[in-house]
């Protein structure tokens, strides 16, 4: 049996963007191993209207849990319904999202399926009718293809690396019971950054500043650059920056921060140590402005433009919106 489970996230009653991927990711691998994919949803009363959606990503049986207590992410009863699915389907594999709530739950579930799981990943296969996943390690330096010696094969997914795609036909939604109690850990509430501002993990543009900003306020030029590039752009930081009080941790891009791979990336006054490469290089597009010819963020940059930034970005900024109103 190749079936796989794809674990959905639910942020106040939403689907989130990440679910498509992991939905979508699931289908490809059911289309090798020969099985077919099943959702998993809990959240809020009402969530099972926006969870159908994911039929049109590929999922064919779309598990939905819905309880006041799912409204906010709830470990325990989560595991419960996966190990119970798990029982009853024997799924080749069950992938996450490298959210924050996959990064927690995914590891739950593997000690109580007793199985290997791969994180931060960014490819997968069957070889031989094994999974196969892609994970980079040592900061990007490596790539590790990995193996898993049991079933289920368990991934996290890394955000924005499995573009979303829509599949024909349309998934069945099938409610489920799922106890809340007993429970051992209880997410009180979810602190969000910014107000409207997209969390860097998500975005697919990214516009990101380090010390060379020299103050915080200098972030102005930076929040004029992404209003110039339209909707949907997040603002990013160094760890220099965030260590410094300028910016908040949420932010943080690289090793100890978060995880990024954008199509478009902006490392504005960022020197490019091997910490923050580790969070960015996977990017698919890296544009970076730094006064330092030697500075090591070149050597992963795609466009990278030395002098001031302070002269730079706002005739950058004027550029791209003279060109988007034009078009
Ligand atoms: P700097 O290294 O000070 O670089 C500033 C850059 O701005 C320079 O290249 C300079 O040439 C340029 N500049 C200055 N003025 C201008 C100007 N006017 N115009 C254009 N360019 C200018 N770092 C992270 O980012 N993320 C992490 O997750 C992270 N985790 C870490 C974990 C560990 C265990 C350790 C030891 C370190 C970690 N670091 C991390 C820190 C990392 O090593 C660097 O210290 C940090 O990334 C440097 O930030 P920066 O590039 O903003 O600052």
């Amino acid at each position: 049996m190749g079936n796989v489970l794809a674990t959905c996230e639910v942020r106040d009653g939403t689907i989130r963007g990440v679910s498509h991927e992991v939905v979508t990711a699931a289908r490809m691998l059911a289309q090798q191993l020969g099985g077919s994919v099943d959702a998993l949803v809990l959240g809020p009363p009402g969530c099972a209207t926006a969870a159908a959606a994911l039929g049109e990503f590929g999922a064919e049986r779309i598990f939905v849990a819905e309880a006041e207590d799912f409204a906010v992410y709830h470990p325990d009863a989560a595991v419960r319904a996966i190990v119970a699915l798990h029982q009853e389907t024997d799924y080749a594999a069950i992938l996450f999202p490298g959210s924050a709530m996959g990064k927690d739950l995914a590891p739950r579930v593997a000690v109580r399926v007793d199985a290997g799981l791969a994180t931060e990943v960014t490819g997968l296969d069957v070889e031989d009718g094994q999974v196969v996943a892609t994970r980079p390690q040592y900061a990007g330096k490596a790539i590790a293809r990995l193996g898993f010696a049991r079933t289920p094969a368990m991934a996290s997914l890394r955000p924005n690396v499995f573009t979303p795609q829509p599949a024909a036909g349309a998934g069945d939604v099938v409610a489920i019971e799922v106890a809340s109690e007993p429970r051992r850990a209880r997410v009180r509430g979810i602190e969000s950054g910014e107000r409207g501002r997209l969390d860097v993990a998500e975005a697919s543009v990214i516009v990101a500043g380090g010390r060379g900003l020299q103050e915080p306020e200098s972030w102005s030029l930076l929040e004029d650059l992404a209003a110039a590039l339209g909707d949907g752009v997040a603002i990013g930081a160094s760890r220099a920056v965030v260590d410094n009080g300028w910016r908040p941790h949420s932010e943080q891009v690289g090793q100890t921060g978060k995880v990024v791979s954008p199509n478009l990336y902006f490392a504005i006054g960022i020197s490019g140590a091997i910490q923050h490469l580790a969070g960015m290089r996977t990017a698919k597009v890296i544009v970076a402005v730094n006064k330092d010819p030697e500075a090591p963020i070149f050597g992963v940059a795609d466009y990278g433009i030395v002098g001031d930034l302070f002269e730079i970005v706002p005739r950058l900024t004027e550029e791209i919106r003279a060109v988007r109103t034009a078009g």
